[in-house]
């Protein structure tokens, strides 16, 4: 928090529709009056020692304010690049991310009462990226799993749980067959579960809860569901579906070092630079920041301003079968807000 009662918050505009949406959170937000000074850097790779890495000036942005709002970042393809995205998770120990999927009144989807929230291992399992051949045509992936992570976690987990006023937590996994890995995610689980006597705690293995989420959503809106990487990286897509798809799912990636928030969609190309894109989940993985920052009010306000305009259904974009542009719709909230 600055000297004149501001917080600074970095913003990375991101590529493609990236300054598009951007540009609306920023007209909104001071529609609202939300304390926030926005430091914007760009991320664009640079080359450092042989190696394409995150610039100096944006790591450093981020170390120091500790929260940063993140626009779609265009992966380029080819050798020698590494994925933006994990040089971040790596950079930030960004080690839980946390994915709420709510149905969307005014955009019909097979359910209108979706209402899960997932929080996935975001640096280990699957992902750790320890691949090797051991012999010609045989080749061995290490699903890497460890106490601390598990427990970082499963910790948050149930803290999110606590302030969010769900009542259980839920540890989805498949240790039926992966003893010793899953096994030990889940003992650690259980034992974080004895710091938080008032929140519920059971286990689901994987694909039950995949189908009965989707047979019936409704009974997943009092929880918090928490897992390993790659079952995450699933079943939040599959929620995503639910609620009518990426464009309207908002995520945070809450780390040791600092917490970004961006949105689950990429820089839609085909449509940038048109003042067509949906900011809607940019904006909601805004609210996440907020209500991170204890800003609760302004985020109530507006997500209150652009769900009300997304129900109205007038001055939606045409991703929600309208056909207003960015800056309509961005206008829209705005009006709602200052009125
Ligand atoms: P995409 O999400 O960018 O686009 C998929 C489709 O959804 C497109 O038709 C696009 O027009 C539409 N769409 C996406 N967001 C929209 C919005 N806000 N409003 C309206 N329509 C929207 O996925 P893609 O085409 O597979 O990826 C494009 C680039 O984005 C790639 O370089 C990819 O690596 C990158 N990407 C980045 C992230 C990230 O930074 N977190 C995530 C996914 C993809």
């Amino acid at each position: 928090k600055g000297s004149n009662g501001n917080y600074t918050v970095t913003l990375i505009p991101g590529d493609g529709i990236g300054p598009e949406i951007s540009q609306s959170i920023k007209n909104i937000y001071t529609a609202a009056k939300v304390p926030i000074q926005w430091e914007e850097v760009d991320v664009t790779p640079v080359l450092k020692g042989g190696k394409t890495v995150i610039p100096d000036a944006a790591v450093s942005s981020i170390k120091k304010n500790t929260v940063a709002l993140k626009g779609p970042l265009a992966t380029p393809i080819g050798k020698g690049h590494v994925s933006l995205n994990l040089t971040l998770r790596r950079t930030f120990n960004l080690f839980a991310n946390v994915r709420p999927c709510v149905s969307i009144p005014g955009y019909k989807t097979p359910y209108d009462d979706v209402n899960t929230v997932l929080i996935r291992e975001n640096t280990e399992g699957e992902y750790s990226g320890i691949e090797h051949e051991v012999v010609d045509g045989v080749v061995q992936s290490i699903k890497l799993i460890t106490w601390d992570a598990s427990e970082r976690v499963a910790r948050y987990a149930f803290n999110y749980a606590q302030a969010h006023g769900r009542k259980r937590v839920t540890a989805v996994h498949k240790a039926n067959i992966m003893k010793m890995s899953d096994g030990m995610f889940l003992s650690a689980c259980r034992q974080v579960a004895k710091e938080f006597p008032k929140i519920a705690y059971d286990e689901d293995l994987l694909d039950r809860a995949c189908l009965r989420i989707t047979q019936n959503p409704a009974p997943y809106s009092d929880r918090v569901m928490v897992m390993p990487n790659l079952y995450g990286d699933i079943l939040s897509d599959m929620c995503a579906g639910l609620i009518g798809g990426l464009g309207l799912t908002p995520s945070g990636n809450i780390g040791r070092d600092a917490s970004i928030f961006e949105a689950v969609h990429g820089s839609a190309p085909d449509i940038a630079g048109k003042g067509l894109a949906n900011p809607t989940a940019l904006l909601l993985s805004s609210m996440m920041m907020l209500r991170h920052m204890n800003l609760n009010e302004y985020a109530d306000k507006i997500e209150k301003a652009a769900l009300t305009t997304i129900a109205e259904g007038k001055h939606v974009t045409g991703d929600l079968g309208g056909k207003a542009s960015t800056k309509e719709y961005t206008q829209a909230i705005i009006t709602k807000l200052t009125a």
